[in-house]
């Protein structure tokens, strides 16, 4: 399949998962969880639901964010413009291409953008090491969430 027609397959998937999730996002919480009515539910179910609920968000964003770089992709595509490098100008490597389709950047562009927005890695770690001690983190599509224990159980 030619650059054009995944682009196009690309955005069409990417369409469709968004258009679902923003469908579910705009459910109300009580009309997802109807098996039971929500005050007999125990407050821990309703915990997960919320935090699925972020989750979709989450991933509604990154997911939005490609969408964008697809139609971007696509765009540039009817110029005669697509598989150049949008910082450096030069022909993005093909089996880069062949592997993400709506990428702007070439090999060694892409990594230096990478290099800048890595953060320290040993402080994240420190972070997340010190947080399980009260809980537990979760990295979710990329975005970092925090769930406190349920309070401590006396017995
Ligand atoms: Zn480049």
């Amino acid at each position: 399949m030619d650059p054009y027609n995944r682009l196009l397959a690309r955005k069409q998937e990417l369409e469709q998962m968004t258009g679902t999730l923003q469908e579910r996002l705009m459910t109300p919480l009580a009309e997802t969880t109807d098996e039971l009515s929500l005050y007999d539910q125990h407050p821990a179910d309703i915990g997960s639901e919320v935090f699925e609920r972020e989750k979709d968000r989450g991933i509604l964003e990154l997911m939005q964010l490609e969408l964008e770089k697809v139609h971007d992709a696509l765009h540039k595509y009817e110029q005669g413009r697509y598989g150049v490098c949008e910082v450096c100008g030069q022909a993005i490597e093909p089996a880069r291409l062949d592997r993400m389709v709506n990428t702007t950047l070439c090999a060694g562009c892409a990594r230096q953008r990478q290099d800048s927005f890595r953060r320290p890695a040993e402080e994240e770690v420190l972070i997340a090491g010190d947080m399980s001690d009260r809980g537990e983190t979760f990295q979710v599509a990329g975005y970092e969430y925090f769930e406190s224990g349920d309070g401590s159980s006396s017995g």
